[in-house]
């Protein structure tokens, strides 16, 4: 059976200019001013934004270990509500992913659910312990094809494994992310290191436990020549350091969160854990520099760092509860408010930080590309003069730990189309075979 037809109408283009897009076949058929097409469905999309299709380069869905707080069906829910077409699912599961099977299963589930794409990561150590390397090479000889590798959680420490990981990943062009955290300096910590952790008597959490692994690792990249990804930065000084790798010439990207573009320690005066996130909250110092690197490119891309938790594990004193929060329903929201509204940046760079650049680094061909004729019709579309309420109990997450709960945010996305085929539609989630 051939696929429904649809024609968008009246959308407004990153680059701010109005046109009709035509998908069909699964590709973006038509880009122009009155397409007319009498087999079409036609949605009138004035007013609205079209964009690529969401590219998240860090997700935790959770699958396999702890299906109750997320699967990759229910993360691939949450992902379409939230406009994105790809997913990278970061490999701290339960086995780990650190050998072909379970990237191999991770994206066949991802397959299944079909509602987007699921790009596993692999483990950068077996167990994400930090001393043995991976099965690297089976991983990307994998079905999965795996590119990005990641001990997210954990930080790759050992600069002698760092090293190895990174000129292993050299013959297939592959991306080590680190989580970069220097585990000596954070033992126990808590939050922030800082005015409010010492009022709150609450471990810190020194910015230079971020800043010097950061620092070691561009030197390190480097040195061997590879490629290397720093995953949520938080702080002005790993800012820095980045800009001064980049203005070198060092082959080094980064990312951050839209909750680190937003929030700040001082949120952790209420006590309340749905704040505890790692890497930290940080200063509004720190969220300022943040916008502007993410503004001037020294941050190539936002990643949602979405970490679902059981109600048990965040319901609870801040010291027992497990670290992170909800990040695909509220993302593009989150960057419209922080970096569009408050004048930083335009649609075209969301469209490059959400999706164009997150599908460059991590070699996601078919992904980010930029509402051509002829790409694959992964597009999504946002009301930004609309608003919403978020709620806890409306996501399409099986976890509720969102920090945004009953926060008004701009920016209502409407649809998302994975390779031509509705999966939200009037900000409806449809279900793989609905649309078909
Ligand atoms: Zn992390």
């Amino acid at each position: 059976m051939a696929t429904k037809r649809y024609l968008l109408k009246n959308g407004s283009l990153p680059d701010g200019s109005t046109s009709d897009v035509l998908i069909a076949d699964g590709l973006i058929k038509n880009r122009a001013a009155n397409i007319i097409d009498a087999d079409a469905i036609i949605i009138d999309v004035k007013g609205s934004v079209l964009l690529p299709g969401l590219v998240d380069l860090h997700t935790h869905l959770r699958e396999p270990g702890r299906e109750d707080a997320e699967t990759v069906l229910s993360g691939s829910r949450s992902g379409a509500k939230g406009g994105f077409t790809a997913l990278s699912a970061m490999a701290n599961t339960s086995p780990v992913a650190d050998n072909a099977g379970v990237v191999e299963q991770v994206y066949r589930l991802g397959q299944e659910a079909g509602l987007l794409d699921v790009f596993p990561i692999g483990a950068v150590t077996k167990g994400l312990e930090g001393s043995a390397l991976s099965e690297i090479g089976a991983m990307a000889d994998s079905i999965a094809r795996v590119r990005v590798f990641s001990d997210d959680g954990n930080c790759v420490f050992d600069p002698l494994v760092m090293r190895r990981a990174l000129e292993y990943i050299k013959k297939f062009d592959g991306v080590i992310a680190q989580h970069a955290q220097e585990p000596r300096l954070t033992v126990g910590s808590q939050m922030n290191e800082g005015a409010v952790s010492a009022i709150l008597g609450l471990k810190g959490w020194p910015a230079i436990a971020e800043e010097a692994i950061i620092a070691r690792d561009v030197l390190l990249v480097d040195h061997v020549k590879s490629r290397l990804h720093i995953c949520h930065v938080t702080t002005a000084g790993g800012v820095e350091i980045i800009r001064w790798a980049k203005a070198r010439g060092i082959n080094v990207s980064a990312e951050v969160t839209p909750h680190h573009l937003l929030l700040t320690d001082e949120l952790a005066r209420s006590y309340n854990p749905i704040f505890k996130v790692n890497p930290p909250l940080r200063t509004e110092k720190d969220v300022m520099a943040l916008r502007e690197a993410l503004a001037d490119g020294t941050i190539d891309i936002v990643a949602t760092d979405h970490a679902p938790h059981s109600t048990e594990s965040k319901e609870c004193e801040w010291s027992e509860a497990s670290f992170g929060m909800l990040g695909l329903e509220t993302a593009l929201s989150i960057v419209q408010k922080t970096m569009i509204d408050s004048g930083l940046m335009n649609w075209a760079q969301v469209a490059d930080r959400l999706s164009t650049a997150p599908a460059r680094i991590a070699g996601y061909i078919e992904q980010g590309q930029n509402l051509e004729i002829g790409a694959r019709a992964n597009v999504m579309i946002i009301n930004p003069g609309a608003s919403w309420t978020v709620d806890r109990d409306l996501v399409a997450s099986k976890s509720r730990n969102t920090p945004f709960h009953g926060y008004e945010l701009p920016g209502v996305i409407t649809h998302t189309f994975f390779n031509g085929t509705p999966t939200l539609l009037n900000g409806v989630l449809v279900e793989t075979g609905d649309a078909r």
